[in-house]
């Protein structure tokens, strides 16, 4: 069986429940950030590619309030993290705002620091559906959800949503010491539902790509649970790859066309040839990787299968029909050495502000 995806109404009670625990008040402001699936363009956003993804159902979600003080505490809690992490820091003084332990605190750190305005204390709640380190873009959604947070807190909202997502890869690069692409917080930022996002990292233009046609299909996420190592040396070293990023970019603008042809044949068929090329020219597939995309390539009714995300373990998506979901899933879970799991992925909004009702 896939998981069952909260929705973002049960995530927000969810989190305005543990802030009502842990602080004896109610918040007063809650946003969201969603994760990403890339269905094609991959390690192409840092080498000025195109890129392919969509948001996803699984989201960040931040509530709070301010506190009156000049320092403030953060708790987060997610499905992969089983205790409660909780810590306090000074932001009223931004030369005070810097990198440390816990690792986790630095990318809302890094946001707090970058942000284009200054931050009174406050008190969050930090409640996340994103499976983290599996390359869905945990880190993405905690820092767009955490720039989100601060606008509604401070009424200072980015007028460009590009200087949004920029500011956001600069906490990730300055804070985290991950030197990730943009495509990450684009998505996080710009998703709309049923749609997804044409990338041109080149300009950072964008083109949203309706999804409308694939009623009978669907993307099927399989986490192998094998986590990646998105600041490893290997992947490092590969950043110089460069022929499989010119062949990827082909890809992808070819697989844009035709979801908009509606020749899903053709799409699954370019899914395909992007996972052969990461596995032998960019080398960044690992054998559990392999074996899930082998395994569904069998199946009937799958069209497409391919690793997502940065590589070396995290997840796969397969494009299929929609009837051939359980085969898929049976199939991997009788061949499969591993524990994987599963997520139908839909088409999903980006980073919004919501009521706390
Ligand atoms: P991915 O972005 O693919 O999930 P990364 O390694 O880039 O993987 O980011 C995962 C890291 O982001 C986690 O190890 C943690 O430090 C941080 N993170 C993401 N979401 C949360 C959260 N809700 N609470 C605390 N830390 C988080
Ligand atoms: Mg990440």
């Amino acid at each position: 069986m896939a998981e069952i995806i909260p929705t973002i109404s049960q995530v927000k009670s969810e989190a305005l429940e543990i802030f009502q625990k842990e602080f004896g008040k109610d918040a007063d402001v809650c946003v969201f950030a969603p994760g990403r699936v890339n269905l094609i363009g991959e390690h192409t956003d840092y080498n000025e590619g195109f890129v392919l993804p969509m948001a996803l159902p699984m989201v960040t979600m931040i509530v709070g309030k301010l506190n009156g003080k000049s320092t403030c505490t953060i708790v987060s809690t997610s499905k992969s993290i089983t205790t409660i992490s909780k810590i306090e820091f000074e932001v009223s003084d931004r030369s005070k705002v810097v990198p440390g332990e816990p690792k986790w605190a630095n990318y809302v750190k890094g946001c707090i620091a970058f942000f284009p305005a200054d931050v009174s204390g406050f008190d969050a709640v930090i409640v996340s559906t994103v499976p983290m380190g599996s390359g869905l873009s945990s880190s993405a959604a905690l820092e767009v959800a955490t720039y989100t947070f601060i606008e509604a807190l401070t009424g200072v909202e980015c007028k460009d949503l590009r200087d949004k997502a920029l500011i956001c890869q600069k906490a990730e690069h300055q804070f985290a010491n991950v030197p990730c692409g943009i495509m990450d917080q684009f998505i996080s930022v710009m998703g709309q539902q049923g749609h997804a996002l044409l990338l041109d990292c080149r300009d950072l233009s964008v083109t949203q790509i309706p999804m409308d046609g694939i009623d009978n299909y669907a993307f099927l996420i399989t986490n192998s649970n094998a986590p990646h190592k998105l600041s490893s040396s290997a992947f490092q070293e590969r950043r110089d790859a460069f022929s499989h990023v010119i062949n990827e970019n082909s890809r992808t603008l070819a697989a844009t066309a035709a979801f908009k042809a509606g020749d899903y044949v053709k799409v699954g068929e370019l899914m395909n040839e992007s996972h052969d090329s990461l596995r032998d020219n960019y080398e960044v597939s690992s054998n559990e990787l392999d074996t899930l995309v082998n395994t569904a390539r069998k199946v009937a009714g799958v069209l497409g299968s391919r690793l997502t995300g940065a590589g070396f373990g995290g997840c796969t998506i397969t494009f299929l029909k929609k009837d051939s979901v359980d085969l898929v899933i049976k199939a991997i879970n009788e061949s499969y050495s591993g524990t994987a799991s599963f997520y139908i992925a839909t088409p999903s909004e980006g980073a919004r502000k919501l009521d706390c009702k």
